[in-house]
């Protein structure tokens, strides 16, 4: 990392980045109000930070021990920025004072079954509403989303969650299962979903993140922490900051009879906050797999800290075609986002480990 004077001129920060790039290296240039940093992307054991140290404009010049330090706080900062960062999606802050509730279906269905769901989740009081067009399914016999049946027909489920979400006053948000949809996905949406799935996919989050819009991306049910943040530096290398991680589970223990889909990693919420400037969310809906579970984890992960929750909400729960036995009605909805502002409210400033 190369802090630069407050006076460093556009020629002296120029000839820095020309000289990080003769070793094979890539810079992050972060303009804080105050100064601007260099981080640098690639193998630093390349430059003589010595020598970078003695360059005109240059204040300091050091290494970051950290191994995803484009995310870390330390950068943050050294650029002069909020060591927590808002994610800004319309009028909406993630990361900010309120707790963000994100909600919907988790396949759209049918245009109706969009808007039914869509006014219900608005009037439960989410600000941001999902709904599934491109489905990771385990079995190709399975509803695999509307997108499953072409281009034409993504392309229609995706103007209803356009038309729906500008209808209730909500941004929108949708999972792209891979790069041929990033394009076509990007024309309609407010957040690119990059789902679990794909969490160790690297070229996918390099397009994704070239769209330069807000990304939520969950961390995979068997990755570790530092893999998980190690894989969202290709997002933010790529110059892009907003990006939203969320906790959704990981592979549960035991044989047998199992009691949860997954096993919510509520310690990950803060340990992910005091690692990174990064906005952290939980997702309570895949990570139990059971209706009669959302309420809970999703008082334990604003409890934890989450700065928001993405939960499936459908308006029929047992006719839904892909996951229907975790969705909750928008009624109950309502009843989690009152418990959980309670509980935020409750907690305070400790919501960022603080
Ligand atoms: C989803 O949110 O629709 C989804 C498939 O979640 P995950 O990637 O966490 O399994
Ligand atoms: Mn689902």
């Amino acid at each position: 990392m190369i802090i630069m004077k407050a006076d460093a001129t556009p020629t002296q920060i120029k000839n820095v980045i020309r000289e990080v790039e003769k070793h094979g290296l890539r810079t992050d240039v972060s303009r804080g109000d105050f100064r601007t940093i260099i981080g640098l992307i690639g193998d630093e054991r390349k430059v003589s930070f010595e020598r970078l140290a003695m360059l005109p404009g240059v204040k300091e010049a050091r290494m970051i021990e950290t191994p995803y330090k484009l995310i870390s706080k330390e950068y943050a900062k050294a650029a002069g920025e909020k060591t927590e960062r808002i994610v800004k999606v319309g009028d909406i802050e993630i990361g900010g004072d309120e707790v963000v509730f994100i909600a919907g279906p988790c396949a759209i269905e049918s245009k109706k079954q969009l808007f039914t769901i869509a006014e219900g989740v608005k009037k439960a009081g989410a600000q941001i509403l999902r709904g599934g067009i491109f489905k990771p399914r385990t079995s190709v016999h399975s509803f695999q989303g509307l997108g499953g049946g072409g281009e034409d027909d993504a392309r229609e489920a995706l103007s209803w969650l356009r038309e729906a979400g500008d209808k209730f006053g909500m941004p929108v948000i949708t999972e792209i299962r891979g790069e041929t949809q990033v394009d076509l996905v990007a024309e309609y949406v407010d957040i690119i979903q990059i789902g679990a799935r794909n969490m160790y996919d690297q070229d996918l989050l390099v397009s994704v993140a070239k769209k330069h819009k807000p990304i939520l991306y969950k961390r995979h049910f068997g990755a570790g922490i530092e893999e998980f943040l190690s894989f969202t530096e290709y997002m933010v290398a790529e110059d892009n900051k907003d990006i939203i991680l969320c906790e959704r589970g990981i592979l549960p223990l035991g044989k047998g009879k199992s009691y949860t889909r997954y096993t919510l990693d509520l310690a990950a919420v803060p340990v992910i906050q005091k690692e990174t400037y990064l906005p952290v969310i939980v997702d309570p809906s895949h990570a139990a797999g059971r209706r009669d579970l959302v309420f809970s984890l999703s008082c334990a992960g604003v409890a934890a800290g989450a700065v928001g929750l993405i939960v499936e909400s459908h308006n029929n729960p047992a006719e839904a075609l892909v996951d229907s036995q975790q969705q909750i009605t928008p009624a109950e909805l309502k009843e989690l986002i009152t418990a959980c502002k309670k509980i935020r409210r409750a907690i305070g400033d400790r919501h960022n480990g603080g």
